[in-house]
């Protein structure tokens, strides 16, 4: 039996797991937490042309590219998807920072923005569960950007200009869960990747052993 449940544990295909947010919300703490508490979730590094913040890691929370080096990623056709962020940087998501390990089981978590789900969800639909995260409140949202500390207060006003404009697309997610207590979401996103992860599409391998289980009835 030990065996069996190995082997179906083996041919799992990984899912692909898109949170977004208006800055401010959370998300990098959301996403930090579900990391921490779950090794069988990978996080997707994405390639930026903008500056490190204090406390950023290359090739831990982005890689940290020069435009030259972005262009040359473009031209080898490198990203699964890519924006230009309406901030002025550049983003996008490396192909080899997914495939290989959805073929193998491993679920892959993506902190991008709504038009990057939107391509994910265009190119890989089966594989891909988007997630939205709400603020509790505009007001509550602006403490936190100012509190964060990591932000210009030019930077902060551009933020909150477009955050009404990121909003409007809340309804093209999968899971909308407004983020009052950080806790309480990591849990609710807990279940949701627990639920995925037995969807019969994800679970390639039941084929062959429903297979099994008929012959063996025949036997
Ligand atoms: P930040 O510069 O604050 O880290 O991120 C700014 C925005 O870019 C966020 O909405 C973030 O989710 C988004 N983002 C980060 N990486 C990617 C990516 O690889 N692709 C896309 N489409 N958006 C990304």
């Amino acid at each position: 039996m030990d065996e069996i449940i190995d082997r179906l544990k083996k041919v799992r295909k990984g899912a692909m797991f898109i949170i977004e947010a208006p800055s401010g919300t959370g998300k990098g703490t959301v996403a930090k937490e579900l990391l921490k508490a779950d090794p069988n979730i990978k996080f997707s590094v994405s390639v930026t042309t903008r500056q490190p913040r204090e406390g950023e890691v290359e090739g831990v929370d982005y890689y940290f590219v020069t435009d030259e080096q972005y262009n040359e990623f473009l031209a080898q056709d490198a990203f699964y998807e890519h924006v230009d962020s309406q901030y002025g940087p550049r983003y996008g998501t490396l192909r080899s920072e997914v495939d290989s390990f959805i073929n193998v089981g491993q679920d892959v978590l993506f902190d991008m923005d709504w038009a990057g789900a939107r391509q994910m969800k265009a190119k890989a639909k089966d594989d891909v569960v988007t997630i939205y995260l709400l603020p509790p409140s505009i007001k509550e949202l602006r403490r936190r950007l100012v509190n964060r500390g990591t932000d210009s207060p030019e930077v902060i006003e551009k933020r909150m200009g477009i955050i009404l404009d990121k909003i409007s697309h809340w309804d093209e997610f999968d899971y909308v869960i407004v983020n009052v207590n950080l806790q309480e979401t990591v849990t609710k996103i807990q279940k949701i990747i627990s639920g995925e992860r037995m969807k019969r599409v994800r679970q390639v391998g039941l084929k062959g052993f429903v297979k099994e289980l008929v012959k063996e009835a025949s036997e």
